[in-house]
């Protein structure tokens, strides 16, 4: 399995200031933020699938781009797998009739561009050629999900938005195989109270998180937020957690 960054930034500014979306070989989306922007065409028509970790807009915002771009170009749908209230936030405020056109029935009601499946925390979506991803719990107080992908030889883990929570350190302990784990970590320690008040992690909470995992994956911190990523990456260090972290960058590609 091929997961490619196309963007990991807690916000735009700047060619590496793109938000959340990563390529998993080259049919398969983790989130569509800014970063999809960059696919060509071809690139956007191959995709058929997305896993939306949550409804917030650095996550979905090229969501009705995309299905507005292959709309024609496509056989069937790309289908949009996410947490039941995700996809009725997305129904509800996005492809609403106003804000954007409801692509669940155009071009036509019989062949749409996008077709919409909830997923609940510990279920499973086969994506073909041995490869699985399953829906791990997120707390971000709004719906959330984290996804465990699964090449068949190992997983990897993306933490989406989460605060620290027991349940998500459960789920990852509870992952044989893990090779990498992409965690966000959106803002530094004198934030913490900004960062508890918007469920987010910061340097001291991510360092609580990596000491409760029992495993040894590669550890890959994202979306931070732009303008303080130094400073974020020097508290990370300065904390010293079990496990040893990098910064995951656009353009990134890991194999497992
Ligand atoms: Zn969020
Ligand atoms: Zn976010």
């Amino acid at each position: 399995m091929r997961f490619t960054v196309l963007g990991c930034s807690g916000g735009i500014g700047g060619v590496d200031g793109r938000t959340t979306s990563f390529l998993v070989d080259d049919d398969t989306l983790i989130d569509c933020g800014t970063g999809v922007g960059d696919l060509s065409l071809d690139e956007l028509r191959r995709i058929d699938r997305v896993f939306v970790t949550h409804a917030h807009l650095d996550h979905v915002a090229m969501l009705p781009l995309l299905a507005d771009s292959v709309a024609c170009g496509r056989d069937s749908p790309v289908r949009v797998f996410a947490a039941q209230g995700t996809l009725e936030a997305l129904a509800q405020h996005v492809f609403n009739g106003t804000m954007w056109p409801d692509f669940t029935r155009l071009p036509s009601p019989a062949a749409p561009a996008l077709s919409l499946t909830p997923v609940a925390v510990g279920e499973s979506v086969d994506i073909g050629a041995g490869r699985r991803v399953t829906a791990l719990p997120a707390y971000h107080g709004v719906p959330a999900l984290a996804w465990c992908l699964d090449s068949g030889a190992g997983r990897l883990v993306f933490s989406g938005d989460t605060a620290f929570e027991p349940g998500f350190v459960d789920a990852i302990n509870a992952v044989e195989d893990l090779r990498h784990l992409v965690i966000e970590t959106a803002f530094a320690d004198e934030q913490h109270a900004l960062a508890e008040a918007s469920s987010h992690l910061c340097p001291q909470t991510l360092t609580g998180v990596l000491d409760a995992i029992r495993s040894s994956p590669q550890v890959h911190v994202c979306h931070l937020k732009p303008g303080a990523a130094e400073r974020i990456l020097s508290q990370i260090r300065g904390h010293a957690a079990r496990l040893a972290t990098r910064q995951l960058c656009r353009g990134d590609v890991l194999e497992f």
